[in-house]
């Protein structure tokens, strides 16, 4: 499906001309009826002759709804500019020429109307001028047809020449990320919220879960319609209108989009290629305040110029845009920007990056980039995103502060960002990885260069832990994670990588997992060995009253304590009680034992059977109740349902 847009000056004829094509009078609003005059966007569709149907929307021309012209004209395939053969070229006939122009509408036909008002002689001098504004447009080419809404004259001819510049027009791309910028929201009874807007990169089916972006609300289509007719599915393209059900009419408004969850993601600014027209007024100041119009969006920003200081009218140059309200945009978008005073179209451009970092100004590798970016071949622009100056995420996380920002990325993501089929981005990757451009990482790409960064940061964060804390079996592998700034899927693989490589290996033990340097192993140094053997040699001593923990670890330290307790060295029975393994052994074996003689124990026959006293005695029923080798039974113990445990214990301990 494909969607023609008028254009032209007001009073031309572009109402009347989309009545007499199409039957359907576009002007809807009791205004528009009582003005005779088109206030805002108007729609109608029409079989052409070659027995394809196309969409029209009809845009007002009086310059004072130029922002409704600029909602309606994002989504055409094809412009119909209407020209009245009596007045001929306007001041509105050559801004929506020029906006036609920076919007890249390649394919269009020029009506020259009324001419029912005007002889042959006239309609010629006409036709010349017109045809010498269109050249150096991207309308150059079109075909003008004489014409006549009143008489009829040239209709037939009009409808064949659209009928060819629509076969003419690109071809409407599919990108499997269907969205509509939404350029009227309204309420029909009995069906609720209805949207209507030119659906593009994808197609929408009844029933699907959607957001609405910015404002991130979720939604479900109840029905599609196309041209009045409801379908089940509606192909990029065409008008639509959806009906929506979850989601209040008053939630909405012109510019939002209607997209799938989570394909896109607000923004606030934009890396642009600016065009700035030779007519306009005055040069472009850096940091001078424009409106944005982008899809059905219009958005006042402010325009920081990344490589001069102002844009003569005719120039163009890279900018980046700072947006006074988020807005959807991707790589690709086109954009019109207007000054308030005099309200005036002055240029355009094309959206480069979507989700860009603020940069220096007159930076090289910058504008090279960007450079790039806009036109650099599949496999320029993709490595370029991978390289990442671009911060740019479609589900942003949160950015580091010194490491992470790696730029690894999955295909779809990749192609999602670069606005390429993911076909033609897969390909590329396969043409970088033979090149070795780019790494893979399981399903995750990087660019060589940020590979080596990262597989070097993801080494040193493990090295310098394991200095710091050469005790431990390796760096605990969630905080390897955060300290990189890398998304938990995209660590996995790249751990696999770095594994695989023999840089990194990970530790599994019964305290989580941990990232380790392959030959690490945790080993005291000379002076803390003097030491452990020391203090072992005090729980030897004094196997069931041993010195307590803050003890431990005013004589070794807390590392080398924590150290003792995880080789098994030490047994931890409280927060301030440990034995060694061999007292811890001996006193299950005597407690058990005697509960096997008896029917229970109190604890001061415990500690008598011990040695020791009732604050250890205490620690060690604490311990063994919590494991069930003993029962407590008012203050006494009796044998515990997992008492045979301990037999497998001593057991080990026979063959220690
Ligand atoms: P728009 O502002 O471009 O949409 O112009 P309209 O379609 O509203 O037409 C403006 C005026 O021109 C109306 O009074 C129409 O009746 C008149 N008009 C439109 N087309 C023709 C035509 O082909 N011949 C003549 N004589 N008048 C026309
Ligand atoms: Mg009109």
């Amino acid at each position: 499906m494909s969607c023609i847009g008028t254009a032209g000056h007001v009073d031309h004829g572009k109402s009347t001309l989309v009545t007499a094509l199409t039957g359907i009078d576009p002007d809807r609003l009791s205004e528009e009826k009582a003005r005779g005059m088109t206030i805002d966007l108007g729609f109608a569709w029409v079989t052409l002759p070659s027995g394809q149907e196309v969409s029209i929307v009809d845009v007002p021309g009086h310059e004072s709804f130029i922002r409704n012209m600029l909602a309606g004209v994002g989504g055409i395939d094809v412009a119909l500019l209407v020209i009245a053969a009596d007045e001929g070229v306007m001041p509105q006939t050559e801004e929506h020429l020029a906006i036609l122009d920076l919007l890249r509408v390649e394919s269009g036909v020029i009506a020259v109307t009324k001419c029912d008002l005007v002889d042959d002689e006239w309609l010629a001098l006409v036709c010349e001028d017109i045809l010498e504004r269109l050249s150096r447009t991207t309308l150059a080419n079109s075909p003008l047809i004489a014409c006549s809404a009143l008489t009829g004259k040239g209709l037939p001819e009009l409808l064949s020449a659209l009928d060819d510049a629509v076969a003419a027009a690109p071809a409407r791309r599919n990108l499997g990320r269907p969205r509509l910028p939404i350029d009227r929201v309204f309420t029909m009874s009995g069906f609720g919220t209805v949207v209507t807007g030119t659906l593009q990169e994808g197609q929408l089916r009844a029933g699907q879960e959607v957001e609405v972006q910015p404002r991130g609300l979720r939604a479900r289509v109840r029905g599609l319609q196309a041209h009045r007719h409801a379908v089940d599915e509606a192909q990029p393209g065409g008008r639509l209108a959806v009906n929506l059900t979850g989601i209040a009419r008053s939630g909405l408004r012109r510019g939002d989009v209607l997209a799938l969850p989570g394909m896109f993601q607000p923004t606030t600014a934009l890396d642009v290629r600016l065009d700035v027209l030779a007519s306009a007024p005055r040069a472009l100041l850096h940091n001078a305040e424009v409106e944005v119009y982008l899809g059905s969006a219009e958005v006042p920003a402010r325009i920081a110029l990344l490589a001069q200081d102002e844009l003569e009218p005719g120039a163009t140059g890279w900018a980046q845009l700072r947006l006074a309200h988020p807005l959807v945009a991707a790589r690709g978008d086109r954009f019109i920007i207007r000054i308030p005073s005099p309200s005036l179209t002055i240029g355009g451009g094309v959206v480069v990056d979507p989700f860009p970092r603020r940069h220096r100004r007159r930076d090289p590798s910058v504008l090279s980039w960007l450079e790039t970016l806009a036109d650099g071949t599949s496999g320029d622009i993709v490595l370029a995103m991978l390289r990442g100056q671009s911060a740019m995420r479609r589900a942003p996380e949160s950015q580091p502060a010194r490491l992470g920002g790696y730029g690894g990325r999955e295909l779809a993501e990749l192609a999602w960002v670069v606005s390429m089929p993911a076909p033609r981005v897969e390909e590329a990757l396969r043409a970088l990885v033979a090149r070795d451009q780019v790494v893979t990482a399981g399903s995750f790409f990087f660019a060589s260069d940020q590979w080596q960064r990262l597989s070097h940061d993801a080494l040193m964060l493990v090295r310098e832990y394991h200095r710091q804390y050469p005790l431990r079996a390796g760096m605990p592998r969630e905080e390897w994670r955060s300290r990189l700034q890398v998304a938990p899927r995209e660590a996995s693989e790249v751990l696999v990588r770095l594994e695989a490589e023999g840089a990194l290996s990970e530790v599994h033990n019964g305290r989580g997992a941990f990232v380790a340097e392959p030959a690490h192993a945790p080993r005291l140094a000379a002076e803390q060995q003097q030491g452990v053997d020391k203090m072992l040699a005090r729980f030897r001593n004094e196997p069931f009253s041993p010195p307590t923990r803050p003890e431990i670890e005013e004589a070794l330290g807390s590392e080398v304590t924590a150290w003792l307790i995880e080789q098994g060295t030490l047994i931890r029975l409280n927060e301030a009680v440990l034995l060694d393994r061999d007292a811890y052994r001996e006193a299950l074996r005597r407690v058990v034992g005697y509960l096997r003689a008896h029917e229970s124990l109190t604890v001061a026959d415990a500690r008598d059977l011990l040695g020791t006293t009732r604050k250890y005695m205490l620690a060690l029923f604490e311990y063994t109740d919590e494991r069930r080798y003993t029962l407590r039974r008012g203050d006494d113990r009796i044998l515990g349902p997992q008492a045979a445990e301990v037999d497998a214990l001593i057991q080990e301990e026979k063959s220690d």
